[in-house]
């Protein structure tokens, strides 16, 4: 089968014929119909750290059950599934209190075992898979982690979302097309949304924010104008810069949470004026099977929807260059099950 391996950092990836995995026990084998292309992907292709090389990427799967393991109970072949892909070790006190996304990271697909930029992907355990149930799989491949990860983080803030609380969202790309959709599903905050792209801010006037701002010198200013002077309730930051945490930092009410989500490495120095009073720093990390299977049913109920940019498994480079220059609409998605 083809698959798209990361070879040597710095470089793109690489489409290689490797042989199609073995079944065994609880694993499952998913022919792959969508398998979206995350900033992570570019962090890691930049960086790969302690991944052992070549390693097939593509953390946000779905597909259809090619073949089930002899132990593998619950599906039929050919169902049309969701990976969740926080891949755990299945018995630590995590593991056990359904937070599998926490244990160990190297664990997770695409880390320390093969993604989903291959027709074929190998699951280790059933349990890690969802089914679709009505959904349009390549539709469906971003919500395992561009809608699962600020689903997470919105519903770990939701009693600070209501209805005269403030959501900033900083970036609104590949996650930031959902967390507008889904502030505006489940709370009745206020949202606002920052970003560079105005053809982004646009996307998310659509999807239901309520004010949105170019991400310059001015935001903070506009957010604490836009909200008698208070600031935000809740800030995502799905960037994770040195500017876009000083702006989070700044756009901050007191009390209010400030959620790292992005992954660009940037630092926020604190001293206790570097928040207001009894504000929150956290981050929050991908998200829980259950919450995969929660935000499954938002979108089946058309409350978020995906815009998806596909490309056949051969062209994963050009969405990868395409994602870095910011010229996704939405998620780029390669299909490696489509027929060329
Ligand atoms: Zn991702
Ligand atoms: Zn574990």
């Amino acid at each position: 089968m083809l698959a798209a391996r990361l070879v040597d950092a710095g470089k793109p990836l690489e489409l290689q014929d490797v042989p199609v995995p073995d079944v065994e026990g609880d694993q499952v084998l998913v022919r792959v119909a969508g398998a979206g292309v995350c900033h992570t992907d570019l962090h890691l292709l930049a960086m790969p750290g302690g991944i052992v090389l070549p390693r097939t990427l593509g953390h946000e799967n779905t597909g259809h059950i090619e073949r089930l393991g002899p132990d593998a109970t619950g599906f039929q072949e050919g169902d049309a599934v969701a990976v969740y892909g926080g891949w755990g070790c299945g018995a630590c006190g995590l593991c056990l209190g359904g937070e599998e996304q926490l244990c160990d990271i190297t664990k997770w697909i695409s880390y320390a075992l093969d993604g989903g930029y291959a027709e074929f992907l190998l699951v280790p355990h059933v349990r890690h898979i969802v089914p679709l149930e009505g959904l349009d799989p390549v539709e469906a491949a971003p919500l395992t982690d561009a809608g699962l990860t600020p689903y997470r983080a919105i519903k770990r803030a939701a009693p600070l979302l209501h209805g005269s609380s403030t959501a900033v969202v900083l970036g609104v790309g590949g996650l930031g097309q959902f967390a507008v959709q889904i502030l505006h599903a489940m709370t009745g905050a206020r949202i606002i949304a920052v970003d560079t792209d105005e053809s982004k801010l646009k996307r998310a006037r659509e999807w239901g924010a309520d004010l949105t701002l170019m991400s310059d010198a001015e935001a903070a200013a506009t957010i604490k104008e836009h909200t008698g002077g208070e600031g935000a309730q809740v800030v995502l930051d799905l960037v994770g810069e040195n500017g876009t945490l000083a702006l989070a930092a700044q756009s901050v009410a007191r009390g209010g949470r400030l959620v790292v989500v992005g992954l660009a490495g940037g630092s926020l120095s604190y001293n206790f004026l570097a928040v207001p009073w009894e504000a929150e720093v956290v981050s929050s990390a991908w998200g829980s099977r259950s919450e995969l299977v929660e935000v499954l049913e938002l979108a089946r109920r058309g409350h978020i929807q995906s815009r998806v940019q596909t490309y056949p498994l051969e062209k994963v480079n050009e969405a990868l260059e395409d994602l870095e220059a910011g010229a996704v609409d939405g998620r780029a998605v390669v299909t490696p099950g489509a027929k060329a």
